[in-house]
């Protein structure tokens, strides 16, 4: 059957091909990941000698680099002595002469290179006296009627090398010539194609060998860009077909607790406790997860929400959902402050309603954490807030139906399962982030969670005011600062200590606080601070008293960075912002601008800095939107540094890449849509080299699933 032959010949050890060996193979191994023969053929070249153009001897010149010609030898002599030693010859295509030379391989010239024949002869041109030449040309025989030039006119591949296997005669150009043999051995049956004719058809792909060969060795320009879009186009397909098949899997497959009323605790709050209208961004997210939570299948769902877009509430609402429905729910931050922050607002909120809230964090004493587990397990206490402390084992649930993940990028796919071990099906999952996902990622990485977007502010929020400013305006800013403190506000300077361990860093965010202090002295003006190296109660206490209005300054590391309310506070002050990524500095200046009065944030910067760092803070200064931001962090960055795509191993892809394909990508993400809901289980007949394909896969490593 072709498809065993396939396997065969392609899973082939390299140490089969000519001239590799077992030193070679294991080098080649070690050095470039190649093993087999299919390792090879998907080791692509990075670019080409463009051998398409012959060259004549007369139209020659210093532009020349490197240069092609047929011709004759007229004359060769030998020159020198022992090690001086070279051979000369003359080389004549009619037009004029060139002359060839050799230092290395005097006898195997000698053997080869001789009057009379005719030569392909390739290399860099240099002048000497005004006469062209070549030293050590790549020279070939040729037949008298030069027919077996036939083959000679393309572009000849190069691939990535190192020095150890350079050392060893595999340069970048000799792993081509590999590559070249291996293409002796294949038939089109060894590369089955994978698309159906109709795709093929309809997007005027290549076909796969086509597509393989053509990546290597091209005819031209033209014949390696359609081998690369399909190629491409191959890889997005698969990688979609992935993604959504396990979607689809989940929406179809994964039961879920069913919760089909609103009762009373929901009503309750609507009617007495909600403390302003909701945004149709909010009601419309709170319908799709009551939608989602009444089909009888687990709910996968992130929510997008631009910071303080009010994701908090949508939480509280469809955990009284749940509530309603006899379920319990637990809210998981990522800070021990932000956990504590949620539990106070969602107490304050409920006020008196019969609805038990908990707090369990790390700094819970041992008495308290015995209350909270016997009210988990008799069922007494509804809603559980607090940090990763809760997916201890220890924590039991009588009936756990709903869990919250606020920033979900903090939390490892590892700690979800956990969560979902929890209980007798896999509670319903709200996964909530306020670092906006640019769209091809979340087509991709989060390409199996349902996405839910509020993309509306709550209303009467003054848009903050960004500047970014040099550090020579510091005394300006202080002066500002002053004036804002003085009217009743309060006041973030923050420092990069982007690891919390860097002594340098640490050394500056004292040195900061320091100058901080002495512009605002005691006992007119207090300061808080908060770094990662502070032992959690004194963080806890320095935070507490921000937030009651005690201190009117908060000088402290991106700690925090996620979540804190304060509405009081009016300025964010970024110390050496051009050390913070984008939507980082957004998560920032997120902080600011959550009450009612105008808020500031300026990006101090140091004079010197380069042309990315000011287009970084450009964009933060011409606007406040956290989507358009994280597109433009992830053009900036490149995709394999955005957060999530890492763990997700979404950087692997081989040759496309979300940035430049982003358009190929969203034709790709529909067509599989439309796909596979012809043919969720890809059984037409039309699909069956795509069936097939995926079979043979099947033993590849899967897709760690997200939530
Ligand atoms: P985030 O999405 O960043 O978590 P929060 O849930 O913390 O935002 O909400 C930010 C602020 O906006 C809070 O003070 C909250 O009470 C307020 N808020 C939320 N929704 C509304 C609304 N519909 N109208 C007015 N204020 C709202
Ligand atoms: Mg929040």
């Amino acid at each position: 059957m072709a498809t065993s032959t396939a396997q065969h010949i392609l899973h082939t050890s390299i140490a089969y091909l000519k001239g590799v060996g077992d030193i070679r193979a294991e080098l080649l191994k070690k050095e470039l990941g190649i093993a087999t023969y299919n390792d090879l053929l998907h080791t692509f070249p990075f670019r080409f000698i463009d051998k398409t153009k012959f060259n004549k001897i007369i139209h020659l010149t210093t532009a020349n680099d490197t240069v092609q010609i047929t011709g004759t030898i007229t004359y060769i002599e030998t020159l020198g002595q022992a090690h001086a030693k070279r051979i000369k010859a003359t080389f004549n295509d009619g037009t004029g002469n060139l002359d060839l030379t050799w230092f290395n391989m005097l006898p195997w010239v000698e053997k080869t290179v001789l009057t009379g024949q005719k030569y392909l002869v390739f290399g860099k041109l240099s002048f000497f006296n005004g006469m062209p030449q070549i030293t050590h040309p790549e020279i070939e025989l040729l037949d008298d009627n030069f027919t077996n030039l036939a083959n000679k006119n393309k572009l000849e591949p190069v691939y990535s090398s190192t020095e150890k296997l350079k050392a060893k005669m595999l340069n970048g150009r000799q792993i081509g010539k590999l590559t070249a043999q291996l293409f002796g051995l294949l038939q089109p049956h060894h590369i089955l194609e994978n698309l159906s004719q109709s795709i093929l058809d309809t997007y005027k792909l290549m076909p796969r060998f086509s597509a393989f060969k053509n990546i290597h060795f091209p005819n031209n320009n033209a014949a390696y860009e359609a081998a690369v879009r399909r190629l491409k186009f191959e890889e997005l397909f698969f990688s979609q077909l992935a993604v959504q098949q396990r979607k689809l899997f989940n929406k179809t497959q994964n039961r879920g607790f069913v919760f089909p009323i609103v009762g009373n605790a929901f009503t309750q709050f609507y009617n007495n406790h909600l403390p302003f209208t909701l945004t149709n961004a909010q009601k419309k997210v709170i319908k799709e997860i009551r939608h989602d939570t009444a089909t009888g299948r687990q709910m996968n769902r992130l929510l997008q929400g631009d910071v303080g877009s009010g994701k908090t509430i949508v939480a509280l609402i469809t955990m009284l959902i749940a509530a309603d429905n006899g379920y319990q729910s637990t809210l998981m931050a990522p800070t021990e402050i932000l956990s504590r922050q949620h539990y106070e607002g969602l107490t304050t909120m409920l006020g008196n309603m019969p609805i038990k809230i908990m707090l369990l964090t790390g700094s819970v004493k041992v008495k308290q954490r015995r209350l909270i587990h016997a009210a988990l397990l008799d069922g007494s206490c509804h809603i559980l807030v607090g940090t990763h402390a809760i997916i201890e084992d220890v924590v039991q649930f009588k009936q756990l139906g709903f869990v919250v993940i606020d920033e979900q990028h903090r939390f490892g796919v590892a700690q979800r399962a956990r969560l979902w071990a929890k209980a007798s099906l896999p509670p319903h999952m709200l996964v909530m982030t306020a670092t906006p996902i640019p769209r091809t990622l979340a087509m991709t990485a989060y390409g199996d969670l349902d996405c839910s977007i509020m993309d509306e502010l709550p209303p009467g929020r003054t848009p903050i005011k960004t500047l970014h400013k040099t550090d020579d305006f510091r005394a300006a800013t202080m002066k500002f600062v002053r004036e804002q403190i003085d009217q009743g506000r309060q006041i973030y300077f923050i420092f990069p200590l982007i690891e919390e361990s860097d002594k340098l860093d640490f050394e500056n965010l004292m040195a900061g606080y320091d100058n901080v202090k002495a512009y605002f002295p005691e006992p007119k003006y207090y300061i808080s601070m908060v770094h990662g190296r502070m032992k959690a109660d004194l963080k806890n206490a320095n935070m507490e008293r921000f937030v009651n209005n005690t201190t009117q300054i908060m000088v402290s590391t991106t700690v925090i960075e996620v979540g804190v309310n304060v509405p009081n506070a009016t300025v964010m002050v970024i110390e050496s912002a051009e050390r913070f990524g984008l939507s980082q500095l957004h998560q920032l200046r997120g902080r600011v601008g959550r009450g009612v009065h105008q808020s500031f944030c300026i990006l101090l910067t140091s004079p010197k800095i380069g042309a990315n760092t000011k287009q970084r803070m450009q964009i933060m200064v011409s606007t406040n939107n956290g989507f358009i931001i994280a597109e433009k962090d992830m053009e900036l960055r490149g995709p394999g540094d955005i957060e999530g795509t890492r763990q997700s191993g979404m950087a692997a892809f081989k040759i496309a890449n979300i940035i430049d394909d982003k358009i190929m990508l969203q034709a790709i993400h529909t067509i599989v849509e439309n796909l596979l809901q012809a043919d969720p289980n890809l059984m037409l007949p039309v699909n069956q080299a795509t069936h097939q394909y995926l079979l043979t896969q099947k033993h590849k490593k899967g897709w760690g699933n997200i939530a």
